[in-house]
């Protein structure tokens, strides 16, 4: 295949899937990976030059079979979207054991292995790794300390990859979304955290998917080649401004 492919992971809805769709319009095919098996095929389904990979990020076993299935569909992997991601919410005295492995194996784990096992094939196209993280891992908040600290954390392996994979060409970039209406945000945002946001935001407004997805493709693709190893905060400058949540 001459066109170039992503692997976008959580690409069955949100942000995950407002990337694939502009990673389409830009002419690239897309592997979408997700384990939500309902929802990916339909997604899929109505959608040309996408492969639908059921796997779970978190699992070393699929994670193979993710690269073994989109190598065998475009026979390339010029950009990894490591985007799935789960949430808690509540106070830190709340968050069992359960609840914390839970989140850091789809948010930090998966990161890792889908990275790790992409890395031969990005080093082959000379590509590119992109990670989502969070400003909920740039500035502490209440009740998000699992997903506050997993997302810390990929903040940091962004860092890591991009300083020992630049000398194959591999770059590694990270964007922290601020909120976006999704099914994961709107799981726990009432209406005062909300309201909260949009005062404390400079463009006192929620960002679009598809502004998220804008930051991803640009770092994903060659517009981006002396950029590398850098967290990109989108989110309407609330990450800058210190204004706290209640
Ligand atoms: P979403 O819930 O709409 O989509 C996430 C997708 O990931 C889902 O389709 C889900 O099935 C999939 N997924 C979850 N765990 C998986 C796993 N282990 N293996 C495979 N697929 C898995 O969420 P979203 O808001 O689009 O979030 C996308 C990313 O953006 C996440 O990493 C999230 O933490 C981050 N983010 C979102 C917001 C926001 O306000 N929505 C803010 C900051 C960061």
């Amino acid at each position: 295949m001459s066109q170039k492919c992503a692997i976008v992971t959580g690409a069955a809805r949100g942000i995950g899937l407002a990337t694939t769709d502009l990673f389409r319009e830009e002419g690239w095919h897309v592997a979408m990976v997700d384990r939500d098996v309902e929802e990916l095929r339909k997604v899929v389904a109505e959608r040309d030059g996408v492969l639908g990979v059921e796997r779970d990020v978190s699992n070393p076993q699929d994670v193979g079979a993710m690269v073994r299935e989109t190598l065998d569909w475009a026979g390339r992997i010029d950009a990894l979207v490591n985007n799935a991601g789960v949430a808690e919410f509540g106070p830190v005295q709340d968050c069992d054991f359960t609840t914390w492995r839970r989140v850091m194996e789809t948010n930090l784990d998966g990161v890792f292995l889908c990275s790790q096992a992409c890395t031969d094939a990005l080093k082959e196209t000379r590509g590119a790794i992109v990670n989502i993280a969070s400003i909920s891992g740039l500035r502490a908040s209440t009740l998000r300390v699992a997903y506050g600290t997993s997302k810390a954390a990929v903040a940091h392996l962004t860092k890591q990859h991009a300083a020992e994979l630049g000398e194959f060409g591999v770059r590694a970039n990270c964007v922290a979304p601020g909120p976006v209406k999704t099914k994961l945000s709107m799981a726990v945002h009432s209406q005062a955290i909300i309201d909260a946001y949009h005062d404390a935001i400079p463009l006192n407004r929620y960002g679009s998917e598809r502004e998220l997805a804008e930051a991803i493709v640009f770092l994903a693709s060659p517009r981006s080649s002396y950029v590398n190893g850098q967290v990109l905060a989108v989110d309407g400058g609330f990450e800058s401004t210190g204004v706290g949540l209640p």
